[in-house]
């Protein structure tokens, strides 16, 4: 069997080298705070073990309160861990365990005695662990899963140090030669930290695969989606426009003479005006839809609705807004105006290259027609939304038009609702 002092010290050393990799790991990504405070928290926790071990050969003061203190610091430490995980502030109660400890060691009772003090660490332990299953037991972060694996191993530990706390209270022990740690009790405390660090390093390693994987879809300017993120999320706006029995909308956007925003103002002024662009679209366009940048100043969205007339009064909502918001950029103001094609096809129906070239082919048609208009492919035809000014209604003088004005009075009535 392990003298005492050799297994504080074999414990002191996996702690330690624990949190050297994490604070190695924090070294490379400074960003990632939770590595700082997984890192700190191993590090106080080795320091504490460490002193605990050198019981007798350094003053007690130092061995005992400060010892324990720094060791049941690192729940403080831990819990911050998973409060930065979790993107909360740090929270208050991430010091219970040690503040615990200090008020336990007030009380001479409990001060001078070994087991007493043995029975306080066990609970201000069994309260740290506590604290990190309730932690996650409300956080974000992971699958359902991983995070029921870990409140079980918390729990587990928690009730472990209780019924340890209680056995060394009935047992008086007067030092560690006379604690009869159970086989048991210490496989179990062996098997919770294993397997609590082999769930967090799954955590966080399927937390950078997500990370990755959203990089790879986003935008880097514009925080919208990507082409490919576009393409990715077709099959589910299709599935659940089937599931509703809805239809596929694509709409296409293309910003109006954005060349010569690029040549009069600048390259920087041309980005502000895309990320404006993105900003307002995002504010118009309905929970469910799907948004993305599609390459230079073209974007797009996929929608399930129930059909062509509410594609089209999202459309205008959003070209109306972007014509008439300025856009602020370095004490200069810019003005922007957009196309739209629009084209819809049942779920059933649906495939994203009918829906781009049928898109494409009304954009088309709004920029011959002037641009800062929307136009929808309906069947064969393209037809283009009648503008609000007078002289552009007064253009639209044929069958398609009356048509369109119908559709324009009809949505008119719900467009507060894509407004808000
Ligand atoms: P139209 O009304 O016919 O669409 O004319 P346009 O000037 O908008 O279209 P054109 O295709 O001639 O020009 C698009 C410009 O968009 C050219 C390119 O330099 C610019 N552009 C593409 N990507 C970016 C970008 O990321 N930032 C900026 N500032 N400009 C970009
Ligand atoms: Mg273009
Ligand atoms: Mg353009």
């Amino acid at each position: 069997m392990l003298d005492v002092k050799t297994a504080f010290l074999l414990w002191a050393t996996e702690a330690g080298t624990l949190a050297m990799l994490l604070l190695v790991a924090w070294l490379r990504s400074r960003g990632e705070k939770h590595y700082l405070m997984f890192g700190l928290g191993f590090a106080a926790h080795a320091l504490g073990i460490a002193l605990v071990s050198f019981r007798g050969q350094i003053p007690d003061f130092v061995s005992i309160q400060a010892a324990n203190f720094i060791a049941l610091s690192a729940f403080g430490l831990w819990l911050s861990g998973l409060r930065c995980l979790d993107e909360r502030p740090l929270a208050s109660f991430a010091a219970i365990p040690s503040l615990i400890w200090v008020a336990g060691n007030l009380l001479p009772v409990v001060r001078d005695s070994f087991a007493h003090r043995m029975a306080l660490y066990d609970v201000a332990t069994a309260v740290g662990f506590s604290l990190m299953a309730a932690t996650v037991a409300t956080a974000r972060f992971g699958t359902g899963r991983h995070r029921i694996a870990l409140i079980g191993i918390w729990m587990t530990q928690a009730l472990f140090n209780l019924g340890f706390a209680v056995a060394v209270v009935l047992q008086q022990p007067a030092n560690f030669k006379d604690v009869s740690i159970s086989a048991l009790v210490g496989i179990a405390g062996i098997i919770g930290f294993v397997g609590s660090i082999a769930i967090i390093a799954k955590l966080l390693m399927d937390r950078s695969e997500d990370r990755l994987r959203l990089l790879a879809i986003t935008d880097p300017l514009t925080g919208a989606l990507n082409r490919r993120g576009l393409i990715d999320r077709f099959e589910i706006i299709r599935a659940r426009a089937g599931d509703m029995k809805r239809e596929v909308a694509l709409l296409v956007f293309d910003l109006d003479h954005f060349k010569k925003i690029n040549d009069s103002r600048g390259h920087q002024a041309g980005d502000a005006v895309l990320v404006a662009f993105t900003q307002s679209c995002r504010s118009l366009m309905p929970a469910n839809a799907c948004f993305g940048r599609s390459g230079g100043e073209e974007f797009a969205a996929l929608l399930d609705l129930a059909g062509m007339h509410d594609a089209v009064l999202v459309a205008e909502a959003i070209r109306r807004t972007v014509a008439e918001k300025p856009i602020a950029f370095g004490g200069q103001i810019l003005r922007v105006t957009v196309s739209i094609g629009i084209a819809t096809l049942p779920a059933t129906e649906t495939d994203l290259d009918r829906l781009m070239s049928g898109a494409d082919r009304a954009l088309y048609k709004a920029k011959a027609r002037g641009r800062n208009r929307t136009a929808v492919l309906t069947g064969e035809k393209v037809l283009c939304v009648p503008s609000s000014t007078p002289q552009a209604i007064d253009e639209q003088a044929d069958r398609q038009v009356a048509a369109l004005r119908r559709l324009q009075t009809m949505a008119s009535s719900q467009q507060d609702l894509y407004r808000s």
